[in-house]
């Protein structure tokens, strides 16, 4: 048998000694379950549609399955299932009984986390060590800690009367579709609130499957409806009158329409829309790491990641060396299959986002910026982007400004703190920031002058369910995870 990391010599080898070489590590998803067809999943049952839509590999192009697509009439249905089993059970069940249905949930999705891993990643294009190491882990951390919420919400509002809202409809992207969903439906239902949930187009396998663990779990019929269809059906969501609270994660093209419908309604609303954060690299920042901090920022996902650290902001006197390293460790990433274990970019989720991750770097080398991508091969089928990173960028440029959701990341340069503080909230958007030094005190002086809702210190894209995210200005308001995420699920 072939070993998995063979040594090959090569012209990059001559000056380096011995250049590493993978061979394919594939995951098994032999054994791994997807019906052809998904029906809606409403009142504990699954419901049939008029329409099937289908749903794609993108990294090679497949038909995994049809799934249902819910009009109107579809929506309406699930809203009053979910009225139905707010009025009837959920608002009346003890607080800790509540808790039990979460932790049940938690556990389940415990035991089938490898087959959520590998769907995830067929349905979104992600790496399965992403889904495996992130996604999944994360998902599953989400329901434990909410779970652990359900009875102690007067500790989290002390002399207050916390009361649930009642319906709340929830409208997720396609970067994290399972994540999304959890970070969603966990502080609904601990808050006592019951569920309408609509999945993204291209990835509605995993809230499919996460439907089966709703029914093994053995919820209450209604307390949680998962429906798929496409931006209509979103909007028919956001405009029922049976719902008493939107929480929207998306874009802020989507989240400005969906703010205007909602305007004159007594309906609650939380968005978590775009971001374009600044990742800072000081100095004296420890280098190696720093450098990691840069791929994990804007290579994580293919770059599908409303917080990622897509403009980099380098302190003009380390900049040659910042990118000497970084193109460097551009050429060990791996793109290629998301089911390969050593894959460290895969495939980008839609025709769509290809397209427009491609415009957005054509503006880039028409307005005068320097492109660089590392030479790898991409795979003949399926959607797929070289990881890219521009130098000359000037303030003005498209991809200084406008989220690109893709593995390129656009480098500016700055000299004094000052300027590094007045560049990184140049933006419209807000969600997070990153900053990296040696010194503790510049550090938390930066930090307090960033507007972004998340920043991380000499790390990047660490999440944990205790604490906050979300955005100020066009990346939006309310926040998820944390005792916060619980005011977004309840009148205090
Ligand atoms: P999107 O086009 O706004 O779609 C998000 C969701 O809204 C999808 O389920 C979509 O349905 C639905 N939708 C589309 N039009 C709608 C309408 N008029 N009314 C109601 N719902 C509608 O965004 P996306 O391209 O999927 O996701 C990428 C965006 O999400 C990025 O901007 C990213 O920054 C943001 N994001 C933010 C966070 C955060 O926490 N702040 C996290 C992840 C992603 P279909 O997919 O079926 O069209
Ligand atoms: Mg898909």
């Amino acid at each position: 048998m072939k070993n998995n990391l063979a040594l090959k010599k090569t012209s990059v080898g001559k000056s380096l000694g011995r250049e590493m070489v993978y061979s394919p590590a594939p995951e098994d998803s032999s054994h791994i379950k997807i019906n052809k067809r998904y029906d809606l999943f409403i009142g504990g049952k699954n419901v049939r549609t008029k329409k099937y839509f289908k749903t794609i590999n993108p990294s090679n192009e497949k038909v995994l399955a049809e799934v249902s697509y819910a009009d109107g009439k579809d929506v309406e249905r699930a809203v009053s299932s979910a009225r139905k089993a707010y009025d009837k059970y959920w608002k009346n069940l003890p607080a800790r009984e509540r808790g039990k249905y979460i932790f049940r949930i938690a556990r389940i999705l415990q035991e089938k986390a490898r087959e959520f891993s590998i769907i995830e990643s067929m349905d979104g294009g992600k790496p399965i060590r992403e889904s495996r190491l992130v996604d999944v882990p994360l998902a599953i951390a989400h329901f434990f800690y909410y779970a652990g919420w359900a009875d102690k919400l007067h500790f989290a509002f002390p002399g207050l009367k916390p009361e649930p809202i009642g319906v709340a409809g929830q409208i997720i992207p396609w970067n994290f579709p399972l994540l999304m969903a959890a970070w969603k439906i966990a502080p609904a239902l601990a808050c006592g609130n019951t569920v309408v949930i609509k999945s993204a187009e291209t990835t509605p396998l995993t809230l499919y499957k996460l439907a089966e663990v709703i029914q093994e779990a053995g919820l209450p019929d209604g307390v949680v409806n998962i429906i798929s269809g496409d931006g209509k059906t979103g909007s028919s969501l956001v405009n029922s009158p049976g719902v008493d609270k939107i929480a929207f994660t998306g874009s802020t093209e989507v989240g400005k329409i969906i703010m205007r419908s909602i305007a004159g309604t007594n309906k609650r609303l939380t968005l978590e829309l775009g971001g374009k954060a600044a990742n800072i690299i000081f100095e004296d920042a420890p280098l190696d790491a720093a450098v990691e901090g840069i791929i994990n920022g804007i290579y994580f996902n293919q770059g599908h990641v409303c917080c990622a650290g897509s403009r980099l902001l380098v302190q003009e006197s380390i900049m040659e060396h910042v990118i000497r390293k970084l193109k460097f460790r551009m050429k060990n990433l791996r793109v290629g299959d998301p089911l390969d274990k050593n894959t460290d970019i895969g495939a980008i989720n839609s025709s769509e986002q290809l397209k427009r991750i491609t415009e957005l770097v054509e503006s880039g080398v028409t307005e005068g910026a320097e492109i660089y991508q590392p030479n790898c091969t991409l795979p003949a089928k399926g959607y797929w982007f070289k990881p890219t990173f521009f130098t000359n960028v000037s303030q003005s440029n498209r991809i200084a400004n406008e989220e690109i959701f893709g593995p390129v990341l656009s480098i500016l340069t700055f000299r004094t703190p000052t300027e590094a503080v007045e560049k990184a909230n140049n933006t419209f958007y807000g969600l997070s920031a990153g900053v990296w030094t040696d010194k503790g005190s510049k550090s938390f002086n930066i930090l307090n002058k960033l507007k972004a809702g998340v920043i991380w210190a000499n790390t990047f894209n660490k999440f944990n369910p205790a604490s906050p995210f979300g955005g100020y200005k066009e990346s939006g308001f309310g926040r998820e995870g944390g005792k916060h995420g619980l005011e977004a699920y309840l009148n205090v």
